[in-house]
Parts: structure tokens; C-alpha cells; sequence
């Protein structure tokens, strides 16, 4: 879903993308798109005609990055920018990015992705997910769980570069690289236990002993989703430096916060959850954090929910510690 064209333009005129090839479905978009990417037809930074700096076409997505595959049209970058699930086209994407390219997903499909359409998501991604109040962290581990077990069935693999979740859109850039890198530790369960309110991971052989490690209650389980890293803090760093030195300042505070969450665990409390859990008004993130910090857990806040941290100390420390606050 190219749309008008923009994200198609920015490639190429901040990005400096050599070519891009903007393809959306709906021909009656044609005129406007046409019209936006016709500013390439200036010069390029690289000082050949612009008139080989971009392509239209109208085509279904799935053929078109088939026939990109089967041309061996190997690409840089491959923004797949869709409505809903991404799930019917991720197999045909992977085929079109070069080995050390960049695939960028999008899902705006929150119902399936927050375990509220299950049989959907069964479908889309081979995954069982549930309702848990970290249902949208689920939602990125999902998309990018999916799309490594799809590049392992051919012995590739991808890397998350970062992860984003943001309104209903999910995103996630990953890179593909000539080797699989789906193991039994980073694909696997995520269990939650309704009774008390943790988390924990939940790797394959565990399964028939999914119970939980507070008070040995049988857990929810959901999966299999991503279970490793969602951002990749190097590449986020070198971003950093960029959006500094253009002053872009809130983008530079929110991938000092995604370098912060990376490899916390994969889920999140909600501070409201806590509150009410221990009966007490909602904690202040700040003062939680810093008495968790001192009694040894690592925290953090997470990009993904502005009333939530990161740690790992389990729902009943976190309750402790918010006690001690208005203590
Ligand atoms: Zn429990």
C-alpha cells in the first residue's frame, strides 16, 4: 500500500534510496502517486537522471514479490506497508530481500495480535496467543517470531533491528541474514498466570509443567512467539547519533528508551495492574524504579506502554516495592 507515494518519496529523497519501486494495489491511486514521485525527476544525489530512480506498478503484492524472487531481484529494503495481517505476504517478502537486506513489517491486525481472535492467529502465524495485559509487546514478539520460523524453513534467519508499537501499528525491522537463527530459547511460550499476575518464559520441553513460580497455579500460554531481543542497542546507537546531530530529539529519547528495554524480559507490568494488585494508589514509575534498582532488579520503562516498566523482579516484589513508597 505505496498510498500517495510518501513513504516512497522520502526514500528516496532522504534515505537517498538508489531506486525504489512503490506498488500499491489499487490503481485509482495511480494518478496521485504518479504525480508525488514525479519530483525524482529531478536530478539525483548521485548525479544520474531521476527517470531510473523509481517504477509504479499496480500489482497484487504477492505477485509481484514472487516474480521478484523468481527474477532473483534481490532488494536493499522491502517495506511492506499493509492493512490488516502482513501474514499472506511474509513468506513471498522474504524472497525478495537480498541476503544483509532489510525487511520492514507492518501489522495493524491488533485483535489477533492481543489474543482476542485466536483462531486468526492460529491461522496467520501457526501461534495460539491470549489476553494478558502485556498483549502488545505479544503483538511484535508475534510478527517477528512468525517471520523467523518462515526464513528458517529455507536455512535463512533474521535479526530484529528494532521493534515498534505505536497507536494500532505494529513494526518491526528485521535483517536477513544466510543462516538460521530460530533455536528453542528465542521461539517459544510466554505463560501468565491470571491467579497472581506473573510472567514467565516457557521454553518447549517445559510445557507439561507450565505452572506458575509464585504460586505453582497453572499459567495461560501463549505461542510460539519471539522470545529474544526486539531491537538491536548497536544499530539503535548509530541511529542515536544521527538523530542527534539532526536535533531530532523526541526520536533520540525514544531509542535511548528501546536500547533501555532490550533485554529485559519479554513482557511488561502495567503500574495500574500493580496498584491494584496490592491494593494501593498507582505507583509513580520514577519512585518504583528506583527502590527496584536498589534492591538489585534491573528496570525499565518500555516504548511500547507509557504506564508500565520492564524488570525482573516478579509482580509481588513489584507490589512490595510500590508499597514501600507510601510506606
Ligand atoms: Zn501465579
Amino acid at each position: 500500500m505505496s498510498g500517495c507515494g510518501i513513504r516512497a518519496l522520502r526514500y528516496a529523497l532522504e534515505s537517498h534510496a538508489d531506486w525504489v519501486w512503490a506498488n500499491d494495489g489499487n490503481p485509482d491511486v495511480g494518478e496521485v502517486l504518479q504525480h508525488n514521485l514525479a519530483q525524482l525527476a529531478l536530478p539525483s544525489h548521485t548525479g544520474t537522471l531521476s527517470s531510473t530512480r523509481y517504477q509504479i506498478t499496480h500489482q497484487e503484492a504477492n505477485r509481484l514479490l514472487l516474480g521478484c524472487y523468481y527474477r532473483q531481484d534481490f532488494y536493499d529494503l522491502v517495506d511492506l506497508d499493509c492493512f490488516g495481517s502482513p501474514a499472506p505476504y511474509l513468506s513471498a517478502s522474504l524472497g525478495a530481500v537480498a541476503i544483509g537486506g532489510l525487511l520492514y513489517l507492518t501489522s495493524t491486525d491488533g485483535r489477533t495480535a492481543t489474543g482476542h481472535a485466536p483462531q486468526n492467529c492460529l491461522s496467520d502465524y501457526g501461534a495460539y496467543v491470549r489476553v494478558h495485559p502485556a498483549g502488545h509487546e505479544q503483538g511484535l514478539r508475534l510478527l517477528i517470531g512468525h517471520v523467523q520460523q518462515l526464513a528458517a524453513t529455507n536455512g535463512f534467519g533474521v535479526e530484529p533491528i528494532f521493534s515498534f508499537f505505536k497507536g494500532q501499528i505494529y513494526r518491526g525491522m528485521v535483517r536477513l541474514v544466510a543462516r538460521s537463527c530460530l533455536t528453542p530459547q528465542n521461539y517459544g511460550y510466554l505463560g501468565y498466570c491470571h491467579h497472581c499476575g506473573n510472567y514467565r518464559a516457557i521454553a518447549w520441553r517445559e510445557l507439561g509443567r507450565a505452572v506458575c513460580p509464585h504460586d505453582a497455579q497453572p499459567m495461560v500460554v501463549t505461542g510460539p512467539i519471539w522470545l529474544g531481543q526486539l531491537h538491536d542497542v548497536e544499530y539503535l546507537q548509530a541511529c542515536i547519533a544521527l538523530a542527534e546531530a539532526w536535533n531530532w530529539k523526541s526520536q533520540a529519547r525514544l531509542m535511548r528508551l528501546m536500547q533501555t528495554e532490550t533485554d529485559l524480559p519479554p513482557y511488561f507490568y502495567l503500574l495500574g495492574e500493580i496498584g491494584r494488585r496490592g491494593q494501593i494508589d498507582i505507583p509513580k514509575r520514577a519512585s518504583l524504579t528506583q527502590i527496584l534498582q536498589d534492591w538489585g532488579y534491573r528496570v525499565s520503562s518500555t516504548h511500547i506502554h507509557p504506564d508500565a516498566i520492564k524488570t525482573d523482579a516478579n509482580l509481588q516484589t513489584c507490589v512490595r516495592a510500590a508499597k514501600s513508597i507510601s510506606a
